[in-house]
């Protein structure tokens, strides 16, 4: 079997395909969101191909109509990968809940947090049981320890969910927080040349999970430099993921087929500060450091 998956996206969202036995097929993204190219998504489209995971990267929704309409006349399931947009919205849809399942993280850094953990949810029946099926050891539901295959312990304690519960109390105080920043942090580096800043698209609603933006080759410094001088300046940053493609067990699944689009974001993406905690004097730090390295050179 075949899964596609966009290039460009947090390791965990290939694996998953590769624990399940099939394989990961990887799509390029696309420059406005960062996430998977909806137009290139047919081409990769075979006759083993089984389901689509399009991945809501750094909170931003995908383009799920295209999506959606592409899976329909493949006959493919769609797992939306929402670990790290939580709350976000795709025409006024939360992510997660239009595909056949969707997957969240609770993982210390996402959105809500467990410490560890995570969620996923369905509207089928079917599904839904499978899964709770599969979580639990996979035991009968009837016969008490009998195994009809092979399961997991994919299980969540109670003290995590109780965790989980009072997050969710205020999951809407730390989007509103994170979108706020967003504001801020484009305000203050809209002038600076040689830096994309991230979009939201017309049709979505991001939760900025991370405040992320692009250093372009006429910034003066390099991706890579501007995390080491940030850091010199008591800014801690991330470089975009690698893609998939350049990545040791998955660099030859794939001949010689090129992923521009991803490459070239993850050479020059950088996420900056982003906890919903920051206030706007520490994002005024940040960007004045920015502004500072940048000076320093031109
Ligand atoms: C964090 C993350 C995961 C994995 O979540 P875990 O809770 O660490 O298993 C999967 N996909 C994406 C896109 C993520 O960012």
């Amino acid at each position: 079997d075949e899964v596609i998956v966009p290039d460009l996206t947090f390791v965990a969202t290939a694996n998953a395909v590769m624990y399940a036995g099939a394989k990961p097929v990887f799509v390029d993204a696309e420059a406005s969101t960062w996430n998977i190219d909806t137009e290139k998504i047919t081409a990769a489209i075979t006759k083993k191909t089984k389901a689509i995971i399009p991945v809501h990267l750094y909170g931003h929704p995908c383009d799920m109509d295209t999506i959606m309409k592409v899976a329909r006349e493949h006959n493919l399931l769609v797992i939306e990968d929402a670990a790290e947009a939580h709350g976000a919205e795709y025409k006024g849809k939360k992510v997660g809940s239009i595909g056949n399942v969707g997957c969240f993280s609770f993982y210390g850094n996402k959105i809500i947090t467990t410490g560890e953990g995570g969620m996923c949810v369905t509207n089928d029946e079917k599904l839904a049981k499978r899964m709770h099926f599969l979580k639990d050891h996979a035991m009968d539901k009837e016969r008490k320890y009998f195994h009809p295959e092979i399961g997991y312990n994919f299980r969540m304690t109670n003290v995590q969910a109780a965790i989980g519960l009072a997050q969710l109390e205020q999951i809407e105080k730390f989007i509103a927080a994170k979108r706020k920043n967003a504001v801020i942090y484009n305000s203050l580096l809209k002038g600076v040349k040689g830096l994309t800043l991230q979009q939201e698209m017309p049709w979505a609603k991001s939760v900025y999970w991370m405040h992320s933006m692009l250093v372009e080759d006429d910034f003066g410094r390099s991706r890579d430099e501007l995390v080491k001088l940030l850091k010199a300046e008591g800014v801690d940053t991330r470089p975009f993921f690698y893609p998939m493609h350049q990545l040791p067990m998955y660099g030859n699944l794939h001949g010689d087929k090129e992923f521009p689009v991803a490459s070239e974001l993850a050479r020059k993406g950088i996420n900056l500060p982003s906890s919903a905690k920051l206030s706007e004097q520490d994002i005024r730090y940040v960007c004045n450091a920015i502004k500072k390295i940048k000076g320093e050179k031109t």
